[in-house]
Formats: C-alpha cells, structure tokens, sequence
C-alpha cells in the first residue's frame, strides 16, 4: 500500500484525506493548528451563480456542486455524523441599481439552468428590488462538515500528527521528505493544502484576504439570501452572516468597523434583523490568488491544491477527486488550467 502525506486540515485537505484513504491508501495528515483553518468559518454555500462565475471555471465549479449530495452521503456513511445539506436553492437578492444581475440570471437560463424571478417577500427592504431563485444552489453547514471528516478520517485509522512543516526536501521534481518542528516525514506521495500559509512553502501568489462574519438569533428565514452587501444563511438554530473582505494580511480579531458594515448590511436586506441577537462574531482568511481562480501544482510525487479563495468549500468535492485521480495516474485537464505557470510573464 502506498503512503500518502497531507499536508494542512482545512476541507481541501481533509476532503483528500478521506478520498485516499477511502481508496485503500495509508494516510497521514500534518496539521499545525487544525483550528486556525478558514473552513471552519466559512458560509458554506455552494454557489456558482450566485458568484457569477463563467466558462471553465464554472463548469468546475458547478461539478463540485453535483458532486456534493454523494460526497456527504457518503461522508454521513463513514462518520456516522449527521451534516446538513440544504438543496433549497439561493436567493441572489438585487439591490436598486444592481439591475445587471438579472442579465446574468437571464444568461444562465438561457442555458438551461433553473433560474426563476421572484418579488414581494414581507421580510424585505424596500431597497431589494428582485430576488433571483438559483434553484440547483445549495449550502452546508460547514462546522458540521469539518467534524464528520474528522471523525471519518479517524475511523478510516488516518494518523493526525499535529506539527509545523518548515522545509520541503527536493530534488527536482521529487519531494525526498518534510522537516517539521517535530521531526522528518516521508512518503511517496504528498498533498499540500495549505490554505492562505501556502506561500510560506511554495512560490505561488497566495495571499490571505480576511473574512469577519456573525452569527445571530433572528427571525427565520427560508433560504440564503445572497447580497452584494451580505448574505444572510439560515442554520438549524440561528442565522449566519457573512462576510466582509478585508486585504490587511494576517491581521486577525473582528474590529468594530467589520461587525457595522456586516450588520449594517444584514438590516438593508432584512430590517427586522435589527432585534436579532448576536451569538458570536467569527474572522478567518480567504486563501486568493490574482485571479481568484485555485492554483493546482503538481510534480513527480506531490500536489499542491491551494488558493480556492471564495469558493472552497464548494470546490472540496472536486479537487479531492482530481488529488486522487492524479495520485492514480490520471491527470484532470483542470490541473493544466489552473497551473501556476498562468502568471509567469510571457516575454
Ligand atoms: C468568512 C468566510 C466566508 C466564506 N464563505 C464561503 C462560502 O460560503 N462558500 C465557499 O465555498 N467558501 C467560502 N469561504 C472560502 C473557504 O473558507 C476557503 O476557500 C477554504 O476554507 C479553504 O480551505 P483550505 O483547506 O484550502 O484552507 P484552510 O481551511 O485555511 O486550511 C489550511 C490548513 O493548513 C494548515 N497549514 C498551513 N501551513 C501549514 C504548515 N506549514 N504545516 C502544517 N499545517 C499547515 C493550517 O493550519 C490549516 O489547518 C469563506 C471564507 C471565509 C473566511
């Protein structure tokens, strides 16, 4: 059997983990600091549409998409943990002056995708002039998410050695070993997933781009309600607010500013949300990259799969099964897309 080293336990590497081990290989996870992961924090919804994403990146994107009800299907199965999936669609709510969007919506039906249009809900201002039903959008509950691939992962015997990798020992285009804080690791095979840290180990342009998002006790609302000033995503027992987008480094805690523009936002969509109570304030860093697109770096024995900026969570389906086909010997044309190579400089 095969040993395979992962290297990061956000839902990109964890999602690999659970693929490869699922397949019969003997994985190790190395993690740092599982809990400064940014897919703990994240809103957890599954929307291509919403986020206007076009050509081969949103095929990729609405593929992973597809993927999602058999992915946590199949997570449920091995973790024994209940993950809420909500296949109910995605309200991109258009604001006065944000008629353009509903070309967008237009373009997409045009393909045949299922988009309605629908008007008049009390619960709104008087600023929402539309509401745009991606109907085949959905959303996670990522906390719930995380936890089933730990638990999945464990009782797949996966090894978590929480320890800081410093140094990647090459040659070529063969990693020969890793040097943690703690000691020496080999395998014949590495996956990184490093999340917003990558640059810290590879020459990449990855940057983190802070997120603040809230979580609140309000009126209930029956769907995500996706804004260009916030979107509001209902949970089992209370509603979740996201998110600013801040380019200030790894500057971490929620400021007064971010929690204002965050409410503020929330009150312009839904008024009534002004009562709601405030359960917890939250911050976590995007990994992005100048084109907001995911870098996959591959070599001899390893993969990189990083920089999935806002859509992480949506795309774990799919880089995992491209990290396991790779592993195969199987290469997905999105690893030649989203190479890094597309920002060398052409003379
Ligand atoms: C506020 C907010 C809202 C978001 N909402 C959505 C959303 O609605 N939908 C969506 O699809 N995406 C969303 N995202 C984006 C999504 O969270 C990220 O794209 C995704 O979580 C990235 O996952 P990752 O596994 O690559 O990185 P991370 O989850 O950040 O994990 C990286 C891991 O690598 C470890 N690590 C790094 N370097 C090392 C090292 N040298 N040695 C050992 N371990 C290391 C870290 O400790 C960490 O555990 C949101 C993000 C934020 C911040």
């Amino acid at each position: 059997m095969r040993k395979i080293i992962v290297v990061g336990s956000g839902i990109i590497g964890l999602s690999c983990a659970f693929l490869c081990s699922l397949e019969g290989y003997k994985v190790q996870v190395i993690t740092r600091n599982p809990e400064e992961a940014a897919s703990w924090i994240a809103g957890g919804m599954l929307a291509p549409f919403s986020e206007g994403l076009q050509g081969s990146f949103f095929e990729f994107s609405y593929k992973s998409l597809k993927d999602y009800p058999e992915f946590v299907r199949l997570l449920m199965e091995v973790s024994r943990q209940r993950v809420n999936l909500w296949e109910d669609g995605i309200y991109r709510v258009v604001l006065k002056g944000e008629e353009s969007l509903l070309e967008v919506a237009e373009g997409y039906r045009r393909l045949g995708y299922k988009v309605t249009m629908e008007e008049g809900k009390e619960w709104l201002s008087k600023e929402v002039i539309s509401l745009i039903n991606y109907e085949e959008e959905a959303w996670v509950d990522t906390e719930m998410l995380m936890d089933a691939l730990f638990f999945a992962i464990k009782r797949l015997s996966v090894d978590v050695v929480i320890d800081d990798i410093t140094a990647i020992e090459r040659q070529g285009e063969k990693i020969n070993a890793l040097k943690g804080l703690k000691d020496t690791y080999r395998a014949d095979f590495y996956l990184f997933a490093l999340g917003s840290w990558t640059g810290e180990l590879f020459d990449v342009p990855i940057y983190p781009i802070k997120g603040q998002a809230l979580k609140l006790k309000g009126e209930n609302l029956p769907k995500v309600h996706y804004s260009s000033i916030s979107y509001l995503i209902p949970r089992e027992n209370y509603i979740y607010i996201g998110a600013t987008s801040e380019n200030v480094g790894f500057l971490s805690g929620n400021t007064l500013e971010g929690i204002k523009n965050l409410s503020g936002g929330a009150i312009r969509v839904v008024p009534s949300l002004a009562k709601a109570k405030v359960i917890s304030m939250l911050y976590g860093y995007r990994p992005a990259t100048p084109d907001e697109m995911p870098i996959f770096e591959v070599g001899e024995n390893y993969m990189l799969a990083s920089g999935h900026y806002r859509n992480g969570i949506l795309h774990a389906p799919i880089t995992a099964r491209i990290a396991l086909e790779y592993i195969k010997g199987n290469r997905s044309p999105f690893i030649e897309m989203f190479s890094p190579k597309r920002f060398l400089t052409k003379s």
